[in-house]
């Protein structure tokens, strides 16, 4: 039986790079994106299905998980990848706009999502949501002045990141039934950052993919980037 993925924001960058391998590893790919244009042009470079969905939006995100319900039945592994750096500013320019901005994208998202599909995740043998977290929402990476993660001062990108994982361990301990994983993609050549990460987009996707191809006994609450656990 093949495995239904559901990727927001997979119209480009580490997004996109999973939809290309985990359908080449024989995945049933359904490729999220908000943007119509920008999400059926990737779709169909990759031959798989489109949904739009905005990870903002109640509306829209339940649209999809209705759209999915109606067409595959079920999802086997959501990947709640969609998300943004915010506005670039110095610390004391920063605004509750910019705040709710960061924090609606990429936390408030993984709940939003999570819970319009956890019906869909329930009727899988082997349920597993995988969470883009960032090692700059490590507390222990981002005081170990050997890691470049202590570098970077944006106090609300890394915030936001720290909840992620927050949330799936916490996910994972409140819902035993599905697997809860977060991931760290390690600093990688995207649009976030204007393509100054040192890693590849293969680099970058390897955890993540790896978490999707793992067998289901893997377990639940880990954090990992690609070379194995992380501390957060
Ligand atoms: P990216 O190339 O900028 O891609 C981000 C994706 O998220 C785009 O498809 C974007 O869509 C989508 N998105 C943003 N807001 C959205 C919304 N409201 N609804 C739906 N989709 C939305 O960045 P990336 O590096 O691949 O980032 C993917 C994930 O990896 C993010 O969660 C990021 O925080 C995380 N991460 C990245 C790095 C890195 O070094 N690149 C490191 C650690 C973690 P549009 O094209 O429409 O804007």
């Amino acid at each position: 039986m093949t495995t239904i993925t559901f990727i927001t924001g997979a119209n480009k960058g580490l997004g996109y790079e999973t939809a290309r391998r985990l359908t080449e590893l024989g995945h049933t790919v359904i490729l999220g994106a908000r943007d119509p244009r920008r999400g059926t042009e990737a779709a169909s470079r990759l031959g798989v299905r489109f949904v739009p969905v905005d990870v903002t939006d109640d509306e829209s995100v339940e649209r999809a998980a209705d759209d999915i319900g109606a067409h595959e039945g079920r999802v086997d592994t959501l990947v709640n990848n969609a998300g943004i750096m915010g506005r670039r500013a110095a610390a004391e320019d920063l605004t509750g706009d910019d705040a709710l901005l960061v924090f609606n994208t990429n936390v408030l998202s993984v709940v939003r999502v999570t819970h319009a599909f956890l019906p869909l995740l329930g009727k899988s043998d082997a349920p597993a949501v995988i969470n883009v977290s960032s090692g700059l929402g490590s507390f222990t990476l981002t005081h170990d002045p050997d890691r470049v993660e202590s570098t970077v001062i944006a106090p609300l990108y890394p915030a936001s990141k720290s909840a992620v994982t927050m949330l799936t361990m916490q996910y994972a301990r409140a819902l035993p039934g599905i697997r809860f994983n977060a991931v760290d993609p390690g600093y990688t050549a995207t649009d976030l950052n204007g393509r100054s990460g040192p890693q590849t987009l293969t680099e970058g996707t390897e955890a993540i993919v790896a978490l999707a191809a793992e067998p289901p006994a893997a377990g639940t609450g880990r954090f990992i980037d690609r070379f194995g656990p992380v501390p957060w």
